[in-house]
C-alpha cells in the first residue's frame, strides 16, 4: 500500500497541493476535513449539540459519508454547506472527540486499503493515520497568506476575520488531547509561502522512494 500522507494547519495549501499530486500520479485523494465537517453538518441538521460527547460519537458511527469528488452525507449533497461558517465552528468540536476521531481513522484507513494506497490529506494522517506512509509533509505558509488563500475560498472580504478564524482552529487542533496537529516523526516541512504549486507538487514527487 503506497499512501502519500499531507498534513498541515487551515490554509497552508494542503487540499490543492494533495489533489495535484494524486492527479499527477493516477492516484485517488481523500480530503479528510471533508469528513470531518460532514459529521459536524450532520449534527446541526439533527440539532445535537456538537459539544455533547455521547451523541455526537453515537451519531458519528451511523452517517454515511461520500467525499468523492461532491459531498454527500446520507445521500444528501453537502458540497457546500460544508464549507459555511456555521460547520467550521462546529467541526472544531467534532474533531476532537476521540470516539469520532476512531470511526474516521477506521474508515480512512479502509479507503486507502481497498485502493491500494492514494494521497490522503488532513491534520493526523502522517501522526496517527498512516505512520508507515511512503511519503510525509507538513505543509505551512505564513498566516498573511494563510488568511489570504481561505479568504479567496471562502469569499469573505474581511482578511481580519478570516486570520482570526484560522488562528481560532489551529489553537484548538494544536491543543486538543486527541491526536493534536504536529509535524509527525519523519516528516518533512514544506513552507508553501511564495511557491507555486507545480513547485511543491514536483518536491512532493520527488521524495517518493
Ligand atoms: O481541512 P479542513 O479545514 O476542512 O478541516 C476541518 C477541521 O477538521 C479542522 O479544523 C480540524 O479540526 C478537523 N480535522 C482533523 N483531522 C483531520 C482533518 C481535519 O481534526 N485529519
Amino acid at each position: 500500500m503506497r499512501v502519500i500522507a499531507i498534513d498541515g494547519p487551515a490554509g497552508s495549501g494542503k487540499s490543492t497541493v494533495a489533489r495535484a499530486v494524486a492527479q499527477r500520479l493516477g492516484l485517488d485523494y481523500l480530503d479528510t476535513g471533508a469528513m470531518y465537517r460532514s459529521v459536524a453538518f450532520a449534527c446541526l441538521r439533527r440539532g445535537i449539540d456538537p459539544l455533547d460527547a455521547e451523541k455526537v460519537a453515537a451519531l458519528a458511527p451511523s452517517l454515511d459519508i461520500e467525499v468523492a469528488g461532491r459531498v454527500t452525507v446520507d445521500g444528501d449533497d453537502a458540497t457546500e454547506a460544508i464549507r459555511s461558517p456555521e460547520v467550521t465552528k462546529a467541526v472544531t468540536a467534532v474533531a476532537a472527540n476521540p470516539e469520532v476521531r476512531a470511526e474516521m481513522v477506521r474508515r480512512q484507513r479502509a479507503w486507502a486499503e481497498s485502493r491500494g494506497g492514494g494521497v490522503v490529506e488532513g491534520r493526523d494522517i502522517g501522526s496517527v493515520v498512516f505512520p508507515q506512509a511512503a511519503v510525509k509533509v507538513y505543509l505551512t505558509a505564513s498566516d498573511e497568506e494563510r488568511a489570504r488563500r481561505r479568504s479567496h475560498e471562502v469569499r469573505a472580504d474581511d482578511v481580519t476575520a478570516v486570520a482570526a478564524d484560522i488562528a481560532r482552529r489551529d489553537h484548538a487542533d494544536s491543543t486538543r488531547e486527541a491526536s493534536p496537529l504536529h509535524v509527525a516523526e519523519g516528516a518533512t516541512v514544506i513552507d508553501t509561502t511564495g511557491h507555486t504549486v507545480d513547485e511543491i507538487v514536483d518536491q512532493v514527487i520527488g521524495m517518493l522512494p
